[in-house]
């Protein structure tokens, strides 16, 4: 008999994860590997933020703190919900985790059980559904279309909910997508919820400054305040700071369930480190402006991607608002087989089939709800950037 418990069955290792374990171990055997499947930003931390967890090192700053986070964290982060968000949170409706995921993780053991529904509209963030199903909960997978720009559209959202739904999810801009709702298409989804009062929002805002062309990033909470006291609004340092080694991330909601999530927290994790909470409080209160710069190269890098993606045959991509990916159709080469006579039938097939022939790792479309895509992220310096299109562009030629 195993000893692993039978609620492990119910989940899988992150695919993203896996294909960037992956292709690590090719190049450590030494073959010449262009990972472009990590979700991480190729930027250092700002040397402020970093700066600021030497100092809180230095003055002892190394002990436990509150297991909803540092007092000074939590009121930078309420400030910051405030000044970029028109937010008001109190201490008390304010955590903070391991992570952007340890924080929807703390959210969903605190409120999903056998019998609930949470909606996930697809394409998705590779971790809702397997986090929902490690609860118990049923996810319910709203599919939205690449002509809809991968975004939840309201008559979609309405069909799904039932009486068992207790969460929406939405990610914004998304991963692997990139797409972000604008304030109406927010409002849209907000007078579905509205009229549903046992549903709740997790609005996962990770990517909200990673977007591009000027375009205006909103919350739902912001959109419409009737649906504050029940929508839990996700975020964290990982992307925008380039501080996913940190492992911060946050959450602020009603008291009752920010108070759940920290007794949660309490048996497990305690907090996060007390020195990244120190960098997390000079990233929220520090300087943004290293970001305009950062976000010219990453859009300089989406436009170049796809562009170049374009100009691959059976490959088609549209440009999205933000986060630092594009999810590429590959329904143009499924059916084509390989020089060696190996018929491509999924998505699956095409990114094992590039990574084998020209040392591509990107990410398959199942792995994130919707087939036949695979992402690319484009958060890689961009000569690799081109020498990988390059690439591609040889894969898709060689295909008949
Ligand atoms: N949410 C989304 C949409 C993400 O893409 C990620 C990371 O890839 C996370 C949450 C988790 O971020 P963190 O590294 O802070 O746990």
């Amino acid at each position: 008999m195993s000893i692993i418990a039978e609620r492990l069955s119910a989940i899988k290792p992150s695919p993203t994860i896996a294909v960037t374990t992956k292709a690590n171990e090719m190049k450590a055997a030494g073959r010449d590997v262009i990972g472009l499947g990590a979700g991480e930003p190729d930027f250092d931390t700002p040397e402020h933020i970093c700066a600021a967890a030497t100092e809180a090192m230095t003055k002892g700053e190394t002990r436990y703190t509150p297991v909803g986070g540092t007092v000074a964290l939590r009121k930078a982060i309420a400030a910051k919900l405030k000044r970029e968000n028109g937010l008001e949170y109190s201490l008390n409706e304010i955590t903070v985790g391991c992570g952007g995921k340890q924080t929807i993780y703390n959210a969903m053991m605190a409120t999903v059980e056998p019998g609930v529904e949470v909606i996930i509209p697809a394409p998705y963030w590779v971790s809702y559904p397997d986090i929902t199903l490690l609860c118990g909960g049923t996810p319910v997978f709203v599919p939205c279309a690449a002509e809809n720009g991968f975004k939840l559209q309201p008559r979609d959202l309405e069909r799904a909910i039932t009486y068992r739904t207790r969460w929406v999810i939405l990610n914004s801009p998304s991963n692997p997508t990139g797409a972000a709702y604008t304030a109406e298409e927010l409002a849209a989804l907000a007078r579905v919820i509205l009229a549903h009062p046992h549903v709740w929002v997790m609005t996962d805002d990770m990517y909200e400054h990673l977007v591009y062309d000027g375009f205006k990033f909103s919350t739902i909470a912001q959109v419409e305040p009737r649906l504050k006291d029940r929508t839990l609004t996700l975020n964290g340092v990982s992307k925008a700071f380039s501080m996913t080694g940190w492992r911060v991330g946050y959450a602020a909601g009603p008291a009752e369930l920010i108070s759940a999530m920290n007794t949660l927290q309490s048996q497990s994790t305690t907090h996060t480190s007390s020195v990244s909470q120190a960098a997390a409080v000079a990233a929220l209160n520090g300087p943004l402006d290293f970001l305009a710069e950062r976000n010219a190269l990453f859009q300089e890098r989406r436009d170049l991607v796809v562009a170049r993606i374009n100009d691959c045959p059976g490959l088609s991509v549209s440009k999205p608002e933000g986060a630092f990916y594009v999810y590429v159709s590959c329904a143009g080469v499924i059916g084509k087989t390989l020089p060696n006579g190996k018929l491509l039938e999924t998505d699956a097939d095409f990114v094992t089939e590039l990574l084998e022939a020209e040392g591509v790792a990107a990410v398959q479309g199942e792995a994130f709800g919707l087939s036949p895509y695979f992402r690319i992220s484009y958060a890689t310096a961009t000569p690799v950037l081109e020498e990988a299109c390059t690439r591609i562009k040889r894969f898709c030629e060689s295909l008949k």
